[in-house]
């Protein structure tokens, strides 16, 4: 049976704001993605954004494929739901702990309908009629309508702002999100008199990994947006100390909450990197707090002491 769709009701809060926040002494622009809807936000709203808005009068079903603590799983329920579409999503493996214990992205998908399927494994169902299939995490250019979107919101604020020199910083997953921002700023700036350089960091995968996503994408290097990388090799999803401390210090000083896959590296890499500072500089919050959820309790577990020195000096 066809579920209606209340996508009628639906609206994201665009443009998404943009504050002024102050972290070690340093004034930095932050763009609150974060804050585009309850339910639906940050980077896969951009980057799902398409999907949201184009007519699709045949899809009765989205399938998709990748972790079962994604980020893009959990949005893609909520889309599935706004639609009326069925959700199908596919995983290699969950662990019987979160089977048991349904957390974070997973209970949330869980709870607006999705249908998990484990070993299943991730071929293309394109053959189908009526179902849509959306590639691991939303790398494919259909994201580039909801990054057009963005860049085009940061570009008339800088106008506005009469900036002429801005770092933008977010980092990076598969890269698709910074690779077609700096494709779209690139062409809404070309012929002003605005500096306008998207910088990322690869938070999955290394520099390597990133620059092959980018290409994969777009062939002109000149429209990739700057790696910045670190020594210390960070692995996707594992624990880190100096992780931790700089999300409390974060949260602290900002009164922000960032997610703690992505964020954390992201302002190590910024705050490493005085040049970034030479104009203004603009954090894009990518949201994911709902993550949050299941990675906190661990990170309070691995390292209480932290968790205890934090609270103390609230
Ligand atoms: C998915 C995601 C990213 C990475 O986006 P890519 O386009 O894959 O680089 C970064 N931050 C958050 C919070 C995300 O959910």
């Amino acid at each position: 049976m066809q579920k209606k769709s209340d996508i009628g009701e639906f609206s994201l809060s665009l443009p998404s704001p943009v504050e002024m926040i102050t972290f070690e002494g340093r004034s930095i622009y932050l763009k609150r993605d974060d804050l585009i809807h309850q339910d639906f936000s940050g980077n896969k709203a951009r980057k799902f954004y398409h999907y949201l808005y184009s007519d699709f009068p045949d899809i009765r079903k989205v399938v998709s494929y990748g972790s079962s603590q994604s980020n893009a799983m959990y949005s893609l329920s909520v889309l599935a739901r706004m639609r009326g579409w069925e959700f199908e999503y596919r995983v290699d493996h969950i662990s019987d702990y979160l089977r048991e214990n349904p957390q974070g992205n997973y209970r949330r998908a869980l709870e607006n309908g999705m249908v998990i399927r484990e070993g299943e494994g991730k071929e293309r169902a394109v053959q189908e009629k009526g179902v849509l299939y959306i590639e691991e995490g939303g790398r494919e250019k259909e994201a580039e309508s909801g990054l057009g979107v963005l860049a085009e919101e940061i570009v008339s604020w800088q106008q506005e702002k009469q900036i002429e020199r801005l770092s933008v910083f977010l980092p990076s997953g598969t890269g698709t999100s910074a690779l077609f921002l700096q494709k779209r700023i690139a062409f809404l700036t070309y012929r002003t008199s605005m500096e306008t350089v998207v910088y990322t960091t690869p938070c999955a995968g290394g520099s390597d990994y990133l620059k092959k996503q980018f290409r994969q994408l777009e062939e002109e290097e000149a429209l990739h947006p700057t790696i910045l990388e670190r020594e210390k090799k960070y692995h996707f999803g594992k624990l880190y100390r100096d992780s931790y401390k700089i999300w409390l210090k974060l949260r602290r000083e900002t009164g922000v909450e960032f997610d703690l896959l992505y964020d954390p590296k992201g302002w190590m890499v910024l705050m490493e990197n005085p040049e970034l500072f030479s104009g203004e500089t603009l954090y894009i919050h990518q949201g994911g707090l709902i993550g949050n959820e299941s990675m906190l309790p661990r990170y309070e577990r691995k390292y209480k002491e932290l968790t205890r020195e934090d609270i103390l000096q609230q």
